[in-house]
């Protein structure tokens, strides 16, 4: 049976850590603060704003919510954008997505400081990233990365899969991977014959967006399995991976929900308190 990859667990030490960096700030006479932008009313973005809202809270981070109705301009955002960079209550400054069709996310999220992006998608982000550098790193990549550090999984020259090649989780997942001395595959929806690539793996990540597509068939023995997927099947939130089946094969795996979901918001926090401390030097 394989170790899981607890991300309720992880996460709640991840928040007393944070906890602990909040109290330093706090000593120091420092504020963190975190401004989040949604535009219009997805229901999904609903529950994820609130969230972010509430784990604000218990760090006793200032946070936010600015609501916008569905019908903005991309220069009225962009108007807000500019606004909150220069409000020095905020250190970071979200732009929930997926923005109305008729809005340009990448022209919105370009508009934001790269140093008060805590969601780590601004160009300048991804490109230090690519390049090996210091920058702010995306919540859910780096929040997989903690996970397979935080329970020891060795790295560094093993096989890693990622199925999935989105910028906001396969891209950028990959790239912390390679950083992190895997040799790394990345596979998508024109791959042939996919679990080729993925029996091969030792480090095998599933961001693909359906239920249960990773069956126990396509796991090497002992496999690290991280489960990006939020998938919802008769009202119930299911992974990308047969959790089932797949524990029975691989060497860890992390369950959905209560895996990488859980670090995501975490992640979000430390960047936040990153760009704090990196202010306050
Ligand atoms: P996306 O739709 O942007 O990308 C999906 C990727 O899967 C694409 O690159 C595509 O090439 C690949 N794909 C699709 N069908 C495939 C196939 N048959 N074979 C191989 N590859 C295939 O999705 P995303 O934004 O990267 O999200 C992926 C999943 O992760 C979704 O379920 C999403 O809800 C979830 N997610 C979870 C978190 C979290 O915090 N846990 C964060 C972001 C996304």
């Amino acid at each position: 049976m394989a170790i899981l990859l607890d991300g309720k667990a992880m996460a709640a030490q991840l928040m007393a850590d944070l906890q602990g960096r909040m109290d330093a700030l706090r000593a120091q006479g420092i504020s963190v603060g975190l401004a989040v932008v949604l535009v219009g009313d997805d229901p999904a973005s609903q529950v994820y704003v609130r969230n972010k809202a509430k784990a604000c809270q218990e760090l006793g981070i200032y946070s936010e919510t600015i609501r916008l109705p569905q019908e903005t301009t991309q220069q009225e955002l962009e108007a807000l954008i500019d606004r909150l960079n220069q409000d020095d209550r905020f250190d970071g400054i979200l732009v929930q997505l997926p923005l109305p069709r008729h809005l340009n996310e990448a022209a919105a999220l370009r508009r934001i400081l790269a140093e008060k992006d805590v969601d780590g998608f601004h160009i300048e982000n991804a490109g230090k990233l690519f390049t090996g550098q210091n920058g702010v790193v995306a919540c859910t990549p780096k929040g997989i990365l903690h996970m397979l550090k935080a329970a020891n999984v060795p790295l560094s020259g093993k096989e890693a899969v990622v199925i999935g090649r989105s910028n906001i989780v396969g891209k950028p997942v990959a790239m912390l991977l390679l950083n992190e001395n895997c040799t790394v595959t990345l596979c998508h929806s024109r791959t042939a014959d996919l679990a080729a690539h993925t029996r091969r793996a030792d480090i095998l990540v599933a961001a693909v967006g359906r239920p249960r597509f990773v069956t126990a068939d396509m796991v090497k023995p002992g496999a690290a399995v991280v489960d990006v997927g939020i998938n919802r099947v008769d009202g119930k939130v299911v992974g990308d991976v047969d959790f089932e089946a797949v524990e029975r094969v691989a060497g860890y795996i992390s369950p959905v929900p209560g895996g990488v979901g859980k670090m995501t918001i975490g992640m979000l926090m430390e960047n936040t308190i990153e760009a704090a401390e990196r202010k306050a030097r």
